[in-house]
């Protein structure tokens, strides 16, 4: 990218030199019309000032710019139409309502009123000319608008066509369209008189073909009749990807904005520790794949150093990063500090507890461990543990940074299956550690922060990764332990149900031990537990001579615990599942699973269950046991799990077939809301908005800051990552 150096100048003489405070700095009550109560409710929308209002866009246009023929309609577009009344009668159905029938040359439609005045009645009769505007729906006598807005035409006419497009705004309880419309017309007549900062340097919006600002806000606020509403509602238009570039572009900033402050500020410096190491390392049932050796150095690295690490280790479900992560605690505790590690379901926190324990206790390092469902007097003894620094590895769940859990020491963060957590419980874990240091050069105390790992097995797909983590540094375990035999994924309609039940039984009795993974659309615990009861209590009639457990999320944390001991020590040899058992569960022996209704789970989600078998040498299969009949798109997510075991390829095909949000996870996304920018429709620009990110923070910090108060304002989730 060239030097923008010269443009400082520029820019600083472009900048209209009018006394007239900037838009930003006036409050939205100076607005006609804005009171207290009203002003309160944009507050709701984030409006507070009168940039604010210039950024909240429409969310899509109508188009009363013009007449549209009858017979063009399509059920859900709002149109205007004229037409002449062919009749009009009061019907008594389900509810008594007025219908007026319209035509003009090219077709015709019905009226339809449920409330309606006398003198409405009268004034719509036969061979009367109205012009209409409403939305179209399909109803009992082919197409209907209801309650339409209507004007008699040979009378006043005040239903005027519009000069330009009329945007549909987001709103809130209490503001209506035509409020929001009047508020943003006043602001957009200031634009003359009142300055908006043009935040990217006057050479850099050339360079990168953007048209200037406030020509794009003009436009998207009010489209002239001619603009392709196609295109506006695609978000493709050159004025909407103007302002999506600069809002990824503001989100882009704050990652690193925040991404520097933390690296200004400190963490333990934690040099590496041979000996404890070489001791795990001799104890470990195996050795080390050279990928994870190598991302163990990438770690030890970061470790090192009196700067935050914040790294993401990726590497694919089996992969083994669980003991990836236990390399990383020995660096922090083998310094004298304690490491944690957060997972999301009890289930997979009660397993690390018991390797870790397995690993470390044989060094004679404590293992504590913190969920939410330990009794009373088993988690004051915890808490006393992990408070006093005794136990110098703890492992848990949410429960970890919940109000009264008090560290000692701590100095790393592992967070396991970071998809299914959030940035602000990341943050909640990382702020048990933080804590007031001296600077031992100058005597000035300073912030400290621990280090943190988190480690996922949903591949997030790099256009992705890029702008959900910016800087975020990354590691791959891109490699499988040895020994393992992929998994045959079939793909069976439920009514051979009885076949599968015979495999099961076959399976069984060669000394195998299998998955049944129930499923159910609503995210409900209390019936998906009772769909797994139910199979559970089928399968143990038609397999009397089989030991059957059942897990779901309804159990008690003992029960669990009891049933997955039992499952790992073979003495159950099926077990009926909810997706409780989604992540992290491993048992070797396992090598069969059957997912009942696998269509109504995501691809992801899929791959992850599916990541439960194939851990052994033996043969393993996973049955997708679909009720038909399926729809094109659950066929094809299904064939992508079938066609692939590479967690990459799924997530690449995932992103693909339901987009960004639904790949992120919902908590990711409800992180990441953007105004204005698709992450999936905007991918193009990402590597464009990363470098002049960069550029613009090292370059133009004042303008950076800029962008990042007027896109996410106090929105800013990152201030401190
Ligand atoms: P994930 O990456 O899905 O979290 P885990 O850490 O649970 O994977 O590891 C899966 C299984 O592989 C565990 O039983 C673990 O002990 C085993 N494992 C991990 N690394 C190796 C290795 N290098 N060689 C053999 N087995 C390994
Ligand atoms: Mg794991």
């Amino acid at each position: 990218m060239s030097d923008f150096s010269n443009s400082a100048l520029e820019l600083a003489d472009s900048r209209p030199q009018n006394t007239a405070p900037t838009l930003d700095r006036i409050d939205i009550t100076a607005l006609k019309g804005v009171g207290k109560k009203l002003a309160e409710k944009l507050h709701k929308l984030d409006i507070n000032n009168l940039q604010d209002m210039l950024f909240h866009l429409p969310l899509r246009y109508i188009d009363r710019t013009r007449v549209i023929p009858i017979g063009a309609l399509q059920p859900n577009m709002s149109a205007v139409i004229e037409g002449e009344i062919q009749a009009c009668d009061v019907v008594f159905g389900r509810r008594r309502s007025l219908m007026c029938r319209l035509q003009d040359d090219t077709g015709s439609l019905t009226l339809r009123f449920f409330h309606f005045t006398g003198s409405q009645k009268n004034n719509l009769i036969k061979g009367a000319r109205l012009r209409c505007y409403g939305e179209c729906r399909r109803g009992s006598s082919g197409l209907e608008i209801y309650h339409p807005e209507y004007e008699r035409l040979e009378l006043a006419n005040e239903l005027t066509l519009e000069q330009t497009l009329t945007p549909v705004y987001p709103s809130t309880d209490g503001i209506t369209q035509q409020r929001l419309r009047a508020l943003s017309e006043q602001v957009l007549s200031l634009l003359d008189s009142h300055s908006l900062h043009e935040l990217l340097p006057e050479d850099l919006r050339r360079h990168l073909h953007q048209v200037p600002l406030i020509e794009a806000l003009k436009y998207l606020h009010r489209p002239p009749a001619n603009a392709s509403v196609e295109q506006l509602l695609d978000g493709e238009h050159p004025y909407q990807q103007r302002l999506a570039f600069e809002e990824l572009l503001a989100h882009n900033l704050s990652l690193l904005r925040s991404r520097a402050n933390t690296q200004s500020e400190g963490a333990p410096a934690l040099p590496f520790q041979q000996t404890m190491i070489d001791n795990f390392l001799s104890l470990l049932e195996f050795r080390l794949t050279s990928a994870q050796d190598r991302v163990s150095a990438e770690i030890t690295n970061d470790l090192c150093k009196s700067i935050p690490m914040l790294r993401l280790v990726q590497g694919d479900v089996g992969s083994g990063k669980t003991v990836v992560a236990a390399l990383a605690a020995l660096q922090a505790i083998g310094n004298g500090f304690q490491a944690a590690i957060m997972a999301p379901t009890e289930i997979l926190a009660n397993q690390h507890h018991i390797n870790f324990q397995r690993w470390f206790e044989p060094l004679g390092i404590k293992v504590g461990h913190l969920t939410g469902r330990l009794k009373v007097a088993a988690k004051r003894e915890q808490l006393a543990l992990i408070a006093s620094g005794e136990a110098q590895m703890i492992v848990g769940t949410h429960a970890l940074f919940q109000q009264g859990v008090v560290f000692a020491d701590l100095a790393l963060t592992i967070i396991d299956e970071q998809h299914r957590f959030g940035v602000h419980q990341r943050l909640s874990l990382r702020a048990k550690g933080d804590r007031e240091a001296l600077d031992s050069n100058s005597q000035e105390s300073k912030q400290l922060h621990p280090h943190q790992l988190i480690m996922t097995a949903t591949p997030i797909p790099r256009t992705l990764a890029m702008s959900a983590y910016a800087d975020l540094d990354c590691s791959v375990i891109d490699e499988l332990p040895p020994g393992r035999t992929p998994v045959t994924t079939v793909v069976i309609s439920s009514e051979r149900r009885q076949q599968i039940i015979a495999r099961v039984n076959a399976a069984c009795d060669e000394g195998r031990q299998a998955y049944w993974v129930c499923t159910l659309i609503e995210e409900s615990e209390a019936l998906e537990a009772q769909a797994a009861e139910a199979t559970w209590e089928q399968l143990q009639q038609a397999l009397p001579q089989i030991n059957i457990g059942l897990i779901h999320g309804r159990l008690k944390s003992a029960e669990k615990q009891q049933i997955m001991q039992a499952f790992k020590a073979g003495e159950l040899q099926l077990l009926v599942a909810t997706t409780v058992i989604e992540v992290g569960v491993d048992v070797a022996n396992a090598s069969l699973m059957i997912i009942e209704n696998p269509e109504r789970l995501g691809l992801a989600q899929l791959h992850q269950l599916r990541g439960r078998v194939g851990r052994g040498s033996a043969a393993s299969h996973c049955v997708l046991l679909y009720s038909a009949p399926l729809s094109h798109g659950s066929r094809e997510r299904l064939n992508a799990l079938r066609e692939s075991s590479d967690g990459f390829v799924i997530a690449e095909k995932d992103l693909q077939l339901r987009g960004p949000g639904e790949v992120l996870g919902t908590r990711q996304t409800g992180d990441m809301q953007f105004k204005i920018a698709d992450i999936q429709r905007d991918s193009h620009m990402l590597v464009s908005v990363k470098s002049t990110a960069t550029m613009l923070l090292q370059q133009y910090p004042e303008q950076a800051h800029a962008l990042i108060d007027r896109w996410l304002g106090s929105k800013d989730l990152y201030a401190n990552v």
